[in-house]
């Protein structure tokens, strides 16, 4: 198989898991929605408190449940693909035991990025809740200055696209985990359309291939930073050369 045939099926295998996780994302934020406007008489007694209802209220709603189904299983569908696009680019690898310990450690990782997302918007709900508390507003003006504070966190604005990073990102580090030990060169690879960034497409079309520090380079550009889809690989340097890459770092 062609990479691209691989990696196309990698990205199509992925984005059903981010469309799973979104429908269930979805589902929790409305019944954290609904869970919060429910409580919202009772809880503008105990403004201080609410950090810990709110909590429990996510708990609730299943958003944690969501997102660490998401990690745990969902980020899975990508070891079978990257084992292939490393053997097509001359790299015979395995995953081992000590391999899963060190995948279980990138999980906690992403997972811990995930969950400080709740932690502005348990403030900021926690915020509006004491302002209530000490308004004379009507319960319709509360439970609608609740809703649209939680429309307006982190939590509600920004999983989808997390999701979305961290699912590139874990790609990412299981290839370089996978070649830590490996001798080779490291191309650039992914989809070439019409969502395709400027700086991407400039880097795909350059067709270099680049040592560790190059990589790190381009990898830690603003400009490919969230829902970037292109990934490095090691390859073998026969390979490259093989493939129409040249040596050299990438201008864009
Ligand atoms: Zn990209």
């Amino acid at each position: 198989m062609e990479l691209n045939e691989i990696f196309e099926n990698l990205n199509n295998k992925q984005d059903n898991q981010l469309n799973k996780f979104e429908l269930a994302l979805k589902k929790a934020l409305n019944r954290l929605n609904d869970l919060i406007i429910a409580n919202a008489l009772e809880d503008i007694k105990n403004p201080l408190e609410y950090d810990f209802k709110f909590n429990q209220y996510l708990q609730e709603s299943g958003y944690y449940n969501v997102i660490n189904n998401f990690v745990d299983n969902g980020l899975d569908v990508v070891y079978g693909d990257i084992v292939a696009a490393l053997s097509v680019g001359g790299l015979a690898v395995s995953f081992s035991k000590e391999d899963i310990t060190k995948i279980e450690a990138i999980k906690r990782l992403n997972l811990q990025k995930f969950n400080d997302l709740s932690v502005p918007t348990i403030n900021k709900m926690k915020d509006s809740i004491y302002k209530y508390s000490l308004s004379n507003l009507s319960v319709s003006d509360i439970t609608n200055g609740l809703r649209s504070s939680l429309v307006d966190s982190d939590l509600f604005k920004y999983s989808g696209t997390y999701a979305n990073t961290i699912i590139s990102d874990y790609t990412q580090s299981i290839i370089d985990l996978k070649s830590s030990e490996a001798d080779g060169v490291w191309i650039y690879d992914g989809p070439s359309d019409k969502v395709t960034r400027p700086f991407c497409n400039c880097v795909l079309n350059q067709k270099k291939y680049y040592d560790d520090s190059e990589k790190s380079k381009i990898q830690g550009d603003k400009r490919r930073a969230y829902n970037c889809r292109h990934i490095f690989l090691l390859v073998t340097e026969e390979y490259a050369i093989d493939n129409g890459y040249a040596s050299g770092s990438a201008s864009c």
